[in-house]
């Protein structure tokens, strides 16, 4: 797969990063395997003897998979790269790249070549994925006619143009807001305070230099949760929910008509019923039926959590206005001002939703940072992912990376259900793979083997995505090419100080950043163990769309188990366990206003859907945004909110941001099948029963069959119910 004609220039086909310096290397790569893609092609195109699998289908999943480098690795350059210039390049190829796949998609040579295969005797997988094959050449209206095409290829063009620019504008966007008063960051946590020179002084804030703050999640999102200042924190919500505005209002507009156009021109109603008809959801009428009905399940514990909530303020605020947020002194000249706290705006939300948390639970969520410190957590979760998916992560210091502080491992397959039955005294001991041994010797009649590699970038640098993802690097293929991927992620780094050990910081988490990381760690998993396939094209995540996010989202709810979670939550100062009760509490806590929290799903999702299936040229952005919260959200709406310039999920979901409700559906119908096996949950049965049903068939069978073979029946929505309403359960 990887063979590739060696120009001087590229000195390893597979990495995009290994030497890379500037910006003529990044082209020359991307253009070799851009080349290799165009070869495989011509020698399709040029077969003269009957068509077979091998001769067509084979030289057209190579073509596939060199494509995919060339616009994954490039990708991921855009996003980390610590060189700007090789960013630049890259973003500018991302155009090249994504222009030679349209033209592909429209190929009619291709297509028929594609469509004269008989693959009545081949496997299943074969069969599928020459009938999904066939199904995308006809989405991309390669059967109309020349004229139509064109349009076709030009508005995809630019549906790619604008993209880029929407999320560019985003992504450079960082926002400033400045603190006058140090005594408005009261309530955030010590060592944020620190981090921004804020001292306390006998119960008063004070700073040598006036207090900036900036946009970027690690520093907007401790003010949302903890800043009592409402002042302050509507300040930052606008300040977030205004990146990218004005600019990207009308380019927003102008990539839904592209994508109204081109849903026209191919027999569609609107671009919503177009994005759905591959998809396990198949109509946006389906998607309409289907938020209806979480909408169903959420309402009613949505107004108790709200009119709890409410209660609560207005109790702290009888007892105590300044702590609530009034103004006393604007009381006199502004009456409205003396009842700050409520009515509850959208930019009170978290806070007060983490005040009611500490009150009603005892709970405070930086009570539990100091047991989240980040290597820990690190060491936790791949000993976690290693017992779940009996795998082993192996340091390999020497690995080419793309920049310094990312890490290489090796996974290696510790239960592997290839058939040769030698790794079974390992599989019988899941434990061996937890933490204290983990580089432990497999035994000597186990061959063990690597399945993949993983690649960890978790820390904020300069010019580096603000994004939590998963990216795939290299596409795996049975016997041919181990699968390479990657996370990129900003949580806090750790940072030692020899000279002033007192300014060593561990890296503390939020608890809900070590959630995201389960979660990004599921999609990695997938990746991997799912990077087995015969073909490229079905390799990894390669299932419908819309039903990625399960396995990600399936892991996250194991963060609930205290076996587990107790396994690495460990006083980064005392090296104390995270206590028993304090997780109980936690776990209460965490449960709190998942009702609320499901309806603003609901809201995004509704607002993803009506952009793309109502006519583009009636649009008002603004209206619908106000719409959607009157319906959806309890908390009033912001004036001056604008996160749909800034809501970059459009660009990439477009109208199917439904798929994280609809996966959290079925991630919790799969979940729910570990329950009872409670510290078996790990490394027991359903743990392999899993990984064989879900996660190594990639996306070789339809994602409606996996569902069935793992759960043996139809989802419902059950599990998302007792979900919703744990907290008000027992
Ligand atoms: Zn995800």
């Amino acid at each position: 797969m990887a063979v590739m004609e060696q120009t001087a220039s590229v000195v390893d086909t597979l990495h995009i990063w290994n030497g890379l310096q500037d910006a003529e290397q990044a082209k020359a790569w991307v253009e070799a395997h851009l080349e290799s893609s165009r070869r495989e092609i011509a020698a399709l195109l040029a077969v003269a003897a009957a068509r077979t699998v091998e001769n067509t289908l084979a030289a057209y999943d190579r073509a596939c998979w060199h494509l995919r480098m060339a616009g994954s690795q490039g990708g991921v350059m855009f996003m980390v790269h610590p060189v700007a210039a090789v960013r630049d390049a890259v973003q500018a190829l991302q155009q090249v790249v994504s222009a030679e796949g349209t033209a592909l998609s429209l190929n009619r040579e291709v297509y028929r070549a594609l469509s004269a295969l008989d693959v009545r005797g081949e496997d299943a997988a074969t069969q599928y994925y020459l009938e999904r094959t066939l199904l995308g050449y006809r989405l991309s209206g390669v059967d109309k006619d020349d004229a139509t095409r064109e349009r076709i290829r030009a508005l995809a063009d630019r549906s790619t143009e604008l993209s880029m620019r929407f999320s560019r504008t985003v992504q450079d966007d960082v926002r400033t807001v400045e603190v006058a008063d140090a005594n408005e960051l009261a309530g955030l946590p010590e060592d944020y305070l620190a981090r921004h020179g804020v001292k306390d002084r006998s119960g008063k804030l004070v700073a040598d230099a006036p207090v900036v703050l900036t946009t970027d999640p690690p520093e907007m999102s401790p003010v949302m949760s903890y800043a009592a200042s409402p002042r302050l924190r509507r300040s930052m919500y606008l300040a977030y929910n205004g990146r990218g505005y004005p600019a990207n209002k009308q380019v927003l507009l102008d990539l839904l008509a592209v994508r109204e156009e081109m849903a026209g021109l191919l027999g569609f109603r609107s671009w919503a019923d177009l994005a759905t008809v591959d998809q396990m959801m198949g109509s946006a009428a389906n998607m309409r039926e289907f938020l209806n009905e979480v909408e169903a399940a959420a309402r009613a514990t949505a107004a108790r959590e709200f009119a709890e909530l409410e209660a609560f303020v207005r109790e702290r605020e009888s007892l105590n206005p300044e702590a609530a947020g009034a103004n006393p002194e604007a009381a006199g000249a502004n009456p409205e001002a003396a009842g700050a706290a409520l009515p509850l705006t959208l930019s009170d939300a978290r806070y007060w939703e983490e005040q009611f948390r500490r009150a009603r639970y005892d709970f405070d969520s930086q009570s539990v940072r100091p047991y989240f410190p980040y290597a820990q957590v690190e060491a936790g979760i791949l000993a976690t992912a290693g017992r779940l998916f009996q795998v082993r992560f192996v340091p390999v210091p020497d690995a080419p990376v793309w920049a310094e502080g990312v890490k290489a491992f090796d996974v290696v397959d510790a239960g592997s259900s290839q058939g040769t039955g030698t790794n079974a005294g390992l599989s019988a001991s899941p434990l061996r793979a937890f933490g204290r041994d983990d580089n432990s010797v497999v035994g000597r009649d186990d061959k063990p083997e690597v399945v993949g590699r993983i690649y960890l970038d978790m820390h904020p640098r300069e010019g580096k995505s603000k994004w939590f993802s998963e990216c795939s690097l290299v596409g795996g293929v049975l016997g041919r090419q181990m699968p390479e991927a990657s996370l990129v992620c900003n949580f806090p780094e750790p940072k030692k100080d020899s000279e002033h050990p007192e300014n060593d910081d561990a890296g503390l988490m939020q608890y809900s950043d070590v959630v995201t990381y389960f979660h990004e760690f599921g999609h990695l998993m997938h990746e991997v163990l799912g990077g087995r396939q015969r073909w490229a094209g079905q390799s990894g995540i390669a299932t419908e769309g819309d039903f990625v996010e399960v396995p990600s989202q399936m892991l996250e709810e194991f963060f609930e188990d205290y076996e587990l979670v107790a396994g690495f939550a460990r006083h980064y100062e005392t090296g104390e366990p995270l206590p028993r009760e304090t997780f109980a509490r936690m776990v209460k806590a965490s449960a709190h206003g998942r009702a609320l929290s499901t309806l603003t799903q609901v809201m995004y999702a509704t607002y993803s859907l009506e952009t793309h299936d109502r006519p583009a040229g009636e649009l008002d952005l603004d209206r619908l945004l106000r719409e959607g919260y009157d319906r959806f959200s309890r908390y009033s709406f912001v004036e001056g909110n604008r996160m749909y310039a800034a809501f970059t999920h459009l660009v990439g979901y477009t109208s199917n941001y439904y798929t994280y409700l609809y996966d959290k559906v079925m991630a919790l119908e799969f979940f729910a099948e570990f329950a009872g096996e409670a510290s078996e949950m790990l490394g027991g049965e359903t743990a392999m029963r899993y990984r064989r049903a879900v996660l190594e068939p990639g996306g070789s069978k339809p994602a409606r069959e996996l569902v069935q073979a793992f759960l043996g029946r139809e989802v419902s929505m059950d599990a998302l119910q007792r979900w919703i309403g744990k907290e008000f359960s027992a």
